[in-house]
């Protein structure tokens, strides 16, 4: 607390001058940057910390589950007073996340689960955004044949999205409305695994898929592709999430059906503001706007805070643009 209020003082009368012996330092592991959203989360945590006088520290794991655990032993050694942890794997960071709770460091698990009751749980809401992707598509097509291209399978959010998507389907699957002919995980949220994921369920099913629930854009982008490549894109609805350049311009060209948008400047801003509060001594469940979550698969109960999303289709393009999240000509290239 002390240290934090200092730094407020210090950066204020310095205006500017370095105060970086006393400064808040705040370690961000993220896992890798393959999303286009990351670089977007990120600067919006730079901005906010630097706006706080705070200084921001980072590694990114690039994909390995094992270098997170090494990256956020080195973000500890030099010096976090907090951490903001994008998880590869929710359940090998369990032991990094508790040593760094052990030594007092407190943890943001940032985006996706990680289910311990003593770190903190910062995201969308992810069952929501399963149910708007599932009813986007179910819009267009009531019934046939689903595809559902799921997350990776060590990131919890892959089955939050995939609980919610069948929130929405169960009953047109119990009715015998839709059927599912085809559901996969997708190893790291690989586009090029999804891809060859749909050219399997396309062959085994003679092309006759009707509706394609993928989970993010990365993944609905190699769906398409694969739909492409047998004459079928625009024919048959795709989901995703993240409001990726490429995946609104798939939308308004009419081959993607919907992407889930989440601001990833608000919660880039919000992680950086919860891990001020705890570096100053904030006790989890007084951190701002701090309400409890506990639908991860071992039911712990987190103090969390979930950010609402919005579903983005053919109909309200405007609202990534309104909103600066993408410039008109980039949605519109091509149409
Ligand atoms: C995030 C998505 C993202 C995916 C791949 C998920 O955990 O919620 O926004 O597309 O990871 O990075």
């Amino acid at each position: 607390m002390k240290k934090f209020a200092a730094v407020l003082l210090a950066s204020t009368v310095l205006a500017g001058s370095a105060v970086a012996q006393d400064q808040v330092t705040i370690g961000v592991s993220w896992n890798n940057f393959q999303e286009e959203r990351w670089k977007t989360d990120e600067a919006a945590i730079k901005t906010a910390l630097e706006a706080a006088g705070a200084q921001y520290i980072s590694a990114d794991a690039q994909s390995s589950a094992s270098k997170q655990l090494t990256d956020i032993e080195s973000l500890i050694s030099q010096g976090a007073d907090a951490l903001i942890v994008l998880a590869q794997d929710s359940d090998a960071i369990g032991p990094a996340v508790a040593a760094a709770v052990a030594e007092g460091i407190p943890v943001v698990g940032y985006d996706r689960l990680i289910e311990n009751p003593d770190a903190f749980y910062l995201t969308f809401d992810n069952r929501e955004v399963g149910r708007m992707q599932a009813q986007a598509v179910f819009d267009v097509q009531p019934e046939g044949n689903y595809v559902f291209i799921k997350g990776n399978s060590a990131d919890p959010n892959a089955d939050f999205l995939f609980a919610g998507q069948m929130d929405v389907l169960k009953g047109a699957i119990d009715s015998g409305a839709i059927k599912n002919v085809g559901e996969a995980y997708t190893d790291n949220w690989n586009p090029e695994v999804a891809q060859a994921n749909m050219e399997q369920f396309l062959t085994a099913n003679n092309n006759e898929v009707d509706a394609v629930v993928a989970s993010n854009d990365g993944t609905a982008g190699g769906a398409i592709a694969a739909l492409a490549a047998q004459g079928l894109a625009g024919a048959v609805p795709v989901s995703g999430q993240d409001g990726d350049h490429a995946a609104l311009n798939r939308i308004a060209l009419g081959t993607q059906t919907v992407s889930v948008w989440k601001d990833a400047r608000e919660l880039g801003k919000k992680a950086a503001e919860i891990a001020l509060e705890l570096a100053g001594g904030a006790a989890l469940d007084e951190v701002t706007d701090a309400t409890t979550f506990s639908d991860g698969p071992n039911g712990v109960e987190m103090n969390a805070v979930l950010l609402p999303p919005v579903p983005i289709t053919q109909e309200n393009l405007n609202v990534v643009i309104d909103a600066g999240w993408v410039a008109k000509d980039v949605v519109c290239q091509g149409v």
